[in-house]
């Protein structure tokens, strides 16, 4: 081991570092744009909508079984009516039978017009409040829109930047001593994702913390072929 290793060891956690930080930033752009916000307000829009939208579709079902009972009934007045011209020899009270069956019909038609009636004014309200919510996801889902483009530039920038750090990661560990290298990554698995730290005066720059002045001068006197490590959090401390 050497001074060189060390140096290379900070590099190697340097990048690490940046890495992690990269790709936290990637993680919280949407929330960042303000973008995860806006999309749950569509979300909330859309629900209404559905809501709606389902009311209406009853009143529209209900209007189309009223609309074919209508026919069926105006098929049938049809047909008697036809029968009455055509028969003008049947007796007086086939006719009155018939007459009286067509104004019955008529009746009930009268009545399905305005149960029909009903149902198309009750959808009225429900189309206005579908508009009023279009008016309202509009200016959203064009911000929305706008944000997913800025948030997606953003993220191949971030992944550029991220090839060229891990690329260089990946050369820098290749070349440190294999038992460095490992007890580095056992320390940075276990130690939120940092394994080595420099010493900065009397302070750990991985745990913050300050060290005793026997215990820098114990690490500053190390020959730099050992590795030491902060009393306080365990990490390879490393001198600058
Ligand atoms: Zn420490």
């Amino acid at each position: 081991m050497t001074d060189e290793s060390f140096t290379r060891l900070l590099v190697v956690q340097d990048l690490d570092t940046l890495i992690t930080q990269l790709a936290h930033r990637r993680e919280m752009l949407a929330e960042r744009a303000g973008l995860t916000a806006l999309e749950a307000e569509l979300e909330a829009l859309a629900g209404e909508r559905a809501k709606l939208e389902e009311q209406r579709a009853v009143l529209a079902a209900t209007q189309k079984e009223l609309e074919a009972q209508i026919a069926t009934i105006n098929e049938r007045s049809g047909g008697i009516e036809k029968r009455m011209y055509a028969a003008r020899g049947s007796s007086t009270r086939d006719l009155q039978a018939m007459d009286e069956e067509v104004r019955h019909l008529n009746q009930r038609r009268g009545e399905l017009e305005d149960e029909e009636l009903v149902a198309m004014v009750d959808q009225e309200p429900i189309d206005a409040a579908l508009g009023a919510l279009a008016a309202r996801a509009a200016p959203v889902e064009d911000k929305v829109k706008a944000l997913r483009d800025e948030v997606v530039q953003s993220q191949s920038e971030i992944d550029a930047e991220l090839t060229t750090a891990s690329a260089a990661r990946a050369a820098e560990a290749a070349r440190l001593p294999a038992a460095l290298a490992d007890r580095y990554e056992g320390l940075r698995t276990r130690l939120k994702g940092t394994g080595a730290a420099r010493l900065i005066g009397h302070r750990c720059d991985g745990c913050h913390l300050e060290l005793s002045s026997a215990e820098v001068e114990r690490i500053r006197a190390t020959t730099p072929d050992r590795v030491v490590t902060c009393d306080q959090c365990g990490r390879i401390l490393v001198p600058t």
